[in-house]
């Protein structure tokens, strides 16, 4: 048994990012500034991508996105039922109606075939989420998209490093929203950045981000002469702070190297448990990158022997944090009682959220952890079923 507890998701912190914020702190600017400038910078060009907004969390990203679509009450946006609820809740914040589209058992994505059956009159723009960080079949998407004049929003939360069929996650839809909450692939505690693929988007959520203020009103403190601001919208207080962007830089500067370390894990996880019966996750499809950002294992009780919640207590017994992502959308109290929704509606969702456990995969973590945790699964799992 371990000594140490292996927390789920924990970032790697390098002497960079500390030396970065000590810089906030010896020059006494911690809010938004030139650290998110640059940060903003080196994330555009990371992605190919011209026009960034970087903001304190996916959410906000989410959230202004939608804003900026200036959708009517009653208008629909469609998307999976295999997410984390900020998905869903941005929708719901601008006064739109979710509509969920079952995901593929496989790819735990959402499922083109269920998005085109959902689509109503109501219907203004699909909302996937490239789960896992594995690439949604965006081609089907955007041919969807163009047929009924839909806008896209990629739900990036996992998808940093992702591409699909040369392109970057985040780059192919109308926005691209992603996070940077501390267990993310590359953190700055909390905070999150929108790439949107016209300018007058990314001008408009920064504006909505900070007030409402208008544009660069952060610059009003600068020695350039003294300007007032003049508030032209009702925003929202979501700006990125520099001392975030000071972790974010060295962070992602070091993305790919974060990256292929989970790669190493993940297809490590990937032997060690072939001849187990658990569900793995799929290959990653050619022409794609995945992200690593989870990797997930299902537990069918009729072939492990164990439950899968008795799994998570058992590796948690065994000093291991575990993850679920996620129980369906369609199961939590609040969206049942809204939208009458049933997991049963979106069975595949369902049976993931039921079977679905998270192991650790963060790039902090040493052989020695990975060697841990694949004696724990071996010996929970090993010697039943098959
Ligand atoms: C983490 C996450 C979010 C929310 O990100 P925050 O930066 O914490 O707001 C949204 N969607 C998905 C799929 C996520 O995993």
């Amino acid at each position: 048994m371990r000594n140490e507890f292996l927390v789920f998701g924990q970032p790697l912190i390098g002497e960079e990012e500390k030396e970065e914020v000590l810089d906030c702190l010896n020059k006494a600017w911690l809010g938004t500034g030139p650290k998110v400038a640059k940060f903003e910078l080196d994330f555009a060009a990371y992605k190919g991508a011209s026009y960034v907004a970087a903001l304190n969390s996916c959410t906000a990203a989410l959230h202004l996105s939608l804003l900026a679509l200036d959708l009517q009450r009653g208008d629909e946006v469609i998307t999976t039922p295999m997410t984390f609820c900020a998905t869903v809740n941005a929708i719901i914040h601008v006064g739109a109606t979710p509509v969920l589209a079952d995901v593929q058992p496989g790819s735990m994505n959402i499922d083109p075939g269920e998005i085109r059956k959902k689509i109503t009159k109501r219907t203004r723009a699909i909302l996937p989420v490239h789960f896992a960080g594995r690439a949604c079949d965006m081609d089907a998407i955007m041919a969807i998209a163009e047929e009924h004049h839909l806008a896209v929003i990629e739900d990036c939360a996992h998808a940093i490093e992702t591409e699909y069929r040369g392109r970057k996650a985040g780059t192919i839809g109308d926005f691209g929203c992603f996070s940077f909450y501390s267990t993310k692939n590359v953190v700055t505690g909390e905070g999150g950045l929108v790439i949107t693929r016209k300018p007058e988007d990314a001008d408009r959520i920064k504006v909505l981000g900070l007030h409402g203020m208008s544009k660069d009103a952060w610059k009003r403190f600068s020695d350039a002469g003294f300007k007032h601001y003049d508030v032209v919208e009702a925003g929202f207080k979501y700006n990125m702070m520099d001392l975030q962007a000071a972790i974010g830089i060295h962070q992602l500067s070091r993305v790919e190297n974060l990256w292929k370390r989970r790669e190493t894990v993940w297809q490590r996880y990937q032997h060690a448990f072939a001849d187990l019966p658990l569900g793995l996750p799929a290959p990653v499809e050619p022409g794609t990158r995945h992200a690593y950002h989870l990797y997930t294992v299902l537990i069918d009780e009729s072939r492990t022997g164990i439950s899968r919640d008795s799994f998570l207590n058992a590796m948690t017994g065994e000093k291991i944090g575990v993850g679920v992502h996620y129980r369906s959308i369609p199961e939590h109290a609040f969206y049942k009682k809204a939208f009458g929704w049933r997991g049963e509606d979106y069975p595949h969702a369902y049976r993931v959220g039921r079977e679905t456990v998270s192991l650790p995969l963060s790039a902090k973590i040493t052989d020695a952890d990975v060697q841990d945790v694949i004696t724990a699964v071996r010996t929970l799992v090993g010697r039943s079923g098959q």
